[in-house]
């Protein structure tokens, strides 16, 4: 099956939310707790267990003048092709579908791993469960969440494309993706002669393209990130092998005896 892709065109997203607030309903996610505004227009701050799709507006320096003008980014998991979080993961929690790096809560032991290994900082752990808002126990405590491609709660074009007003996002095969993406850049550089095509490389080839005004590192993405080795040691993995078998099931002793692997391998 050929591969799909996400285009995510900064230059033409206009920071409306429209995407953001799509995901939220389409997944039945509730709002984060604002206790502050990091910037006037970006909210919430950041991804979390609740919110899978996050728009950022900050200002940057145009190319011939001094005035800064708006500046959009999108955060959400870039389904890497070489996943940091699946070859952490010592519960073997999150796999492929196809192309999609998917979380499985069920099998998800809280243990922070991908957390700490997506470069990204994409997966986040719920702080609390969110039965409450209705979402039937969707949101469990100290499970790890992130975008899943709408491939959990299916749909044929995704709830944030679908909903985009600005032709920002496109979803297409990624052989078409990336063809749009090198036409748009050229046209692009043009004026911000440092644009560029985030994801074409990176980590074995993303299935969420992006193009960028400016370098990478203005946006916070990192130019060659280190995909992690499976054969890499990781503290605790090995031991949490054997011991995962005395876990009857319970996802809390399952923690508590990866907690006691780090240890063990310390
Ligand atoms: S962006 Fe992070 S969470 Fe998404 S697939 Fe890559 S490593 Fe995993
Ligand atoms: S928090 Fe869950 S999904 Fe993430 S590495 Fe640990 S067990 Fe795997
Ligand atoms: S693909 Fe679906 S789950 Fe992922 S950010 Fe878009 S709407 Fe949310």
């Amino acid at each position: 099956m050929a591969d799909k892709a996400f285009l995510v065109d900064t230059t033409k997203c206009t920071g409306c939310k429209a995407c953001q607030t799509a995901c939220k309903q389409w997944n039945n996610l509730p709002s984060d707790e604002i206790s502050s505004f990091p910037h006037e227009y970006t909210s919430p701050e950041k991804l979390s267990a609740i919110t899978f799709n996050h728009v950022i507006i900050t200002g940057i320096e145009s190319a011939d003048s001094s005035i800064p003008i708006l500046q959009m980014m999108h955060k959400k998991c870039f389904h890497c092709e070489i996943a940091n979080c699946i070859t952490v993961c010592p519960a073997e929690a999150i796999y492929k579908n196809n192309y999609w790096v998917i979380i499985d809560q069920e099998k998800c032991i809280g243990c922070d791993e991908c957390v700490r290994a997506c470069v990204y900082n994409v997966p986040h752990l719920a702080n609390k469960d969110y039965n409450e808002y209705g979402t039937g126990g969707f949101i469990d405590k100290d499970k790890a969440y992130k975008c899943h491609a709408c491939t959990v709660k299916a749909r044929e074009i995704p709830a944030c494309v679908s909903a985009c007003p600005s032709d920002a996002l496109t979803f297409d095969f990624r052989l078409k993706i990336v063809a749009i993406a090198k036409k748009r850049l050229k046209i692009i550089k043009k004026n911000f002669p440092d644009a560029c095509i985030y994801g074409l490389e990176e980590f074995g080839g993303m299935h969420v393209i992006t193009i960028l005004k400016d370098i990478p590192e203005k946006f916070g993405l990192p130019t060659n990130p280190r995909p992690i080795k499976p054969t890499e040691k990781r503290d605790g993995k090995e031991y949490y092998g054997f011991l995962s078998g005395l876990s009857f099931g319970m996802p809390s002793v399952k923690r508590a005896l990866y907690k006691l692997s780090k240890y063990l391998a310390s």
